[in-house]
C-alpha cells in the first residue's frame, strides 16, 4: 500500500513528518508520497513559491526510504485537485492499494471536493483524528464504505473509509511563520536544515 500525504508545506515540520512516519509504519506502507499543493483551492495562497516549498521537502527527504516528494501538482497548470492526482497515481500503480490521509477538518468538509465521490473509486480514504476530535455525523456514502478492519484496505484497491487516531504534534505551519515574523526561535518544531533555508532565503519575514 502506499499513502498520500498532501499539504502546502509552507514550511515542512515535524508534525508533518511525524504523523506521516507514525501512519507508514500502522499501515505497513510502502512509502508515504509528500504532495505539495500547486494552489489551494480550499485556502489563500502560500506567500513562499512552490519552487521554496518543494526544495525544502526535499531537503529533509533525501537519504531516506520513507518518504517520496511527488512534484506532479505543480507541474500541472492551474489548481492542485486531488482527483487529478489520484487519476495520475492509480495509472503509475495499477495494482496497489492507496491510502489517501485526510485531517479530520478537511474531511468535514469533504463534499465540497471536486468529485468527492469519485475519489473512492481510486483510493481509500483515511481520516486522522486527535482524540477528542469533532466530526460531523456521516451520511449514508460514508457509512457503506466505512470499516475498521485493515486488512480490507490491503485486500482491495481502493472505496473504503478508515479513521486512524494519532498522536499529532502541537505544531503548525502558520504557527511557525509567525515566530520567523517576530524574530522567535523555531528550533526543535522543524528540522535545522529547513531552519537553515528558510534564512538562507529569507522566508516568512
Ligand atoms: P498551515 O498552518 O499553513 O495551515 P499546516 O501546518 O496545517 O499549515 P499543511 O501543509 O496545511 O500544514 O498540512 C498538510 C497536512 O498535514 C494536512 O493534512 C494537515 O492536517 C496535516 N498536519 C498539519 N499539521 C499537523 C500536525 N501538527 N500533526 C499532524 N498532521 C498535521
Amino acid at each position: 500500500m502506499i499513502g498520500i500525504f498532501g499539504g502546502t508545506f509552507d514550511p515542512i515540520h515535524y508534525g508533518h513528518l511525524r504523523s506521516a512516519l507514525e501512519l507508514k509504519e500502522l499501515f505497513e506502507l510502502e512509502h508515504v508520497r509528500l504532495i505539495p499543493c500547486a494552489q489551494p483551492v480550499h485556502r489563500d495562497l502560500p506567500t513562499t513559491s512552490a519552487l521554496q516549498r518543494l526544495e525544502m521537502l526535499q531537503l529533509v527527504t533525501q537519504n531516506q526510504n520513507d518518504f517520496i516528494v511527488d512534484a506532479q501538482e505543480l507541474q500541472r497548470e492551474g489548481g492542485s485537485y486531488t482527483f487529478d492526482t489520484l487519476i495520475a497515481l492509480r495509472s503509475n500503480y495499477p495494482d496497489v492499494p492507496l491510502l489517501l490521509f485526510v485531517g479530520s477538518d478537511a474531511f468535514n468538509n469533504f463534499t465540497t471536493w471536486f468529485r468527492w465521490q469519485e475519489l473512492f473509486d481510486l483510493a481509500h480514504v483515511v481520516v486522522i483524528t486527535r482524540p477528542n476530535a469533532a466530526l460531523n455525523s456521516l451520511n449514508e456514502f460514508f457509512k457503506m464504505r466505512l470499516t475498521n478492519d485493515k486488512q480490507i484496505l490491503k485486500n482491495h484497491l481502493a472505496g473504503h473509509l478508515f479513521f486512524q487516531q494519532i498522536t499529532q504534534l502541537e505544531i503548525s505551519a502558520t504557527a511557525i511563520r509567525g515566530m520567523i515574523a517576530t524574530r522567535k526561535n523555531p528550533r526543535f518544531l522543524l528540522p535545522d536544515a529547513i531552519i537553515d533555508y528558510i534564512y538562507q532565503h529569507q522566508l516568512y519575514f
